[in-house]
């Protein structure tokens, strides 16, 4: 994914010099005091500036005057998607360091942080900006005198809180359908992962969009985030994280202005394998894939392995053997295929976790060592519903094995859960397809295949994993509202 060699990478690394302020109406403010240490080996890559309530007042009112005076919603969509085309333009130009900041901040691998992460970020801020001229209003007959016109209007100020995990995918999949409607926007990127947020916002800035359309705050949630959920200028909150902090969310806006909250939260997604699936060893590759991507950091990870008892022990062993082999080490080694857990608390969640499948009575196949900041890629088999590693989401390289006999079975087990993020199942059978993808409460069910996608087709939860959907035009309904003008002819 990478020519650039590693100690090409470590040369720039140390060579860095990242915006540490927040982005408010087009300018740098505030002055870098809270370190933000690398993943990598713990150490300081900079200090940011951190707000409080002041800071977050400041940057949504920023927005809402950018909303409520501003040229940004009153342009001709085809000019938002000129300066959001400009934009990514940009962000493409600085790919290189874009990836190093978030692979530094995060510990994504920067193979990864590059092929995967900015790919994606560009082509879905180019997408909603190719949408953005192509959308038409409403105009129902209805008879008699009378014109109707049924329009979208933009909501107006919307404000992200999103991820660590894919700091800026995560970002975009928000910011980039509510600008592309004439919304400004207010982001607060994770305490971990600041610094790729706020390279993309000083482009923003490059590429002409005017000040105050996308602002960022950094700061911690409990401040920071719970200051933009309570704020009564914010009239859509959209959030990706956990289920625990998206309650707070629903919370923050019942007792502030019933602002609209959208959320994408945590799963325990459900990877089915039958027996008559078309290639079994794709089917234990793509599941051990799955789990150890991104270090199990991912809200989708096939985190319970569900297995036909028949083809249990060939496919658990190729999943073994493909989870020994996997290359960990430094992200900023393009060969590194698995780097560290984003932070120490995070390492110690997991681990715990790992200690709680130990102690249920799990067998460990495999993995659950320490090596530095990585947790070694870990499988569970023997696993039983009740256990806490079949429902406790983990959200680290920790796989959970549980066998079953029949396809009601199967479905039974895969639903049993408070998740409904996403599912999988592997068969040849096209009725056996239909009949368990419909009886699956997910959000996104995949047939033979593992984490597939496009910006064309939406991406959410169901249950406890949220409601609303990312990606897809489908996406910009949560950033728009429909208005109705009766005209009497
Ligand atoms: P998190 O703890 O829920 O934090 C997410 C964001 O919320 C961060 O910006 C965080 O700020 C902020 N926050 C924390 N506490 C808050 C509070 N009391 N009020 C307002 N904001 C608050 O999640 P995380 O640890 O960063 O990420 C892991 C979780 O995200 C997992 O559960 C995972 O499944 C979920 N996730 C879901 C998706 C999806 O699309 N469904 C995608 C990725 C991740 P700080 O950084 O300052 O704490
Ligand atoms: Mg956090």
């Amino acid at each position: 994914m990478t020519d650039v060699p590693y100690e090409e990478w470590r040369a720039r690394a140390a060579g860095l010099v990242p915006h540490t302020g927040h982005h408010v109406d087009g300018e740098f403010t505030g002055t870098g005091s809270t370190p933000v240490s690398s993943p990598r080996d713990g150490k300081t890559i900079a200090h940011i500036a951190s707000a409080g309530r002041s800071e977050v007042d400041a940057a949504v009112a920023a927005a809402r005057r950018a909303f409520d005076t501003g040229p940004w919603p009153r342009l001709a969509p085809a000019e938002r998607k000129a300066a959001l085309l400009r934009w990514a333009g940009l962000i493409e130009r600085d790919r290189s360091t874009i990836a190093l900041l978030i692979s530094l901040e995060m510990g994504k691998p920067i193979s990864e942080a590059l092929g995967i992460e900015l790919r994606a970020v560009i082509n879905c801020i180019r997408w909603y900006a190719e949408a953005a001229d192509k959308q038409l209003d409403e105009s129902p007959r209805t008879g008699g005198s009378s014109l109707a016109l049924v329009t979208r209007e933009p909501v107006g100020v919307v404000a992200a809180v999103v991820p660590w995990n894919f700091p800026l995918t995560m970002a975009a999949w928000k910011i980039a359908p509510a600008l592309a409607a004439g919304c400004t926007a207010v982001l607060k990127p994770a305490e971990e992962s600041p610094l790729s947020a706020l390279h993309l916002a000083a482009l923003s800035a490059e590429a002409g969009l005017p000040p105050g359309v996308f602002n960022v705050v950094n700061g911690p949630g409990e401040v920071a985030g719970r200051a933009l959920g309570e704020h009564p200028s914010v009239d859509v909150l959209a959030f990706t994280g956990s289920t625990e902090v998206g309650r707070h969310f629903l919370r923050y806006a019942a007792d502030s202005n019933l602002k609209r909250v959208w959320l994408e939260l945590g799963g325990k997604s459900p990877n089915i394998i039958l027996p008559d699936a078309p290639d079994l060893d794709a089917a234990a590759d793509t599941a051990a894939w799955g789990i150890f991507f991104n270090a199990g950091e991912m809200c989708t990870a096939p985190s319970r392995l569900l297995v036909h008892r028949s083809i249990a022990s060939r496919v658990v062993d190729r999943v073994v053997a493909r989870a020994e082999a996997l290359r960990t080490g430094d992200p900023l080694d393009p060969s590194t295929e698995m780097g560290p857990l984003v932070s120490l608390p995070h390492h110690a969640r997991v681990m715990s976790h790992i200690q709680a499948a130990k102690s249920d009575g799990a067998r460990l196949r495999t993995g659950a060592t320490v090596d530095g900041r990585h947790i070694a890629p870990t499988v569970f088999d023997q696993v039983k519903p009740g256990m806490r590693i079949a429902r406790d989401e983990v959200f680290g390289p920790v796989l959970a094995v549980l066998e079953f006999d029949g396809v009601d079975e199967a479905i039974t087990l895969a639903n049993d859960t408070d998740y409904g993020l996403a599912a999988a199942v592997w068969t040849s059978d096209l009725s056996t397809a239909h009949r368990v993808s419909r009886s699956l409460r997910a959000g996104t069910v995949w047939v033979n295949c593992y984490e597939e996608g496009d910006m064309s087709v939406p991406f959410g939860g169901v249950k406890q994993s949220g409601h609303g959907r990312d990606k897809s035009l489908h996406a910009l309904d949560k950033y728009t509202d429909l208005k109705t003008t009766w005209i009497e002819l």
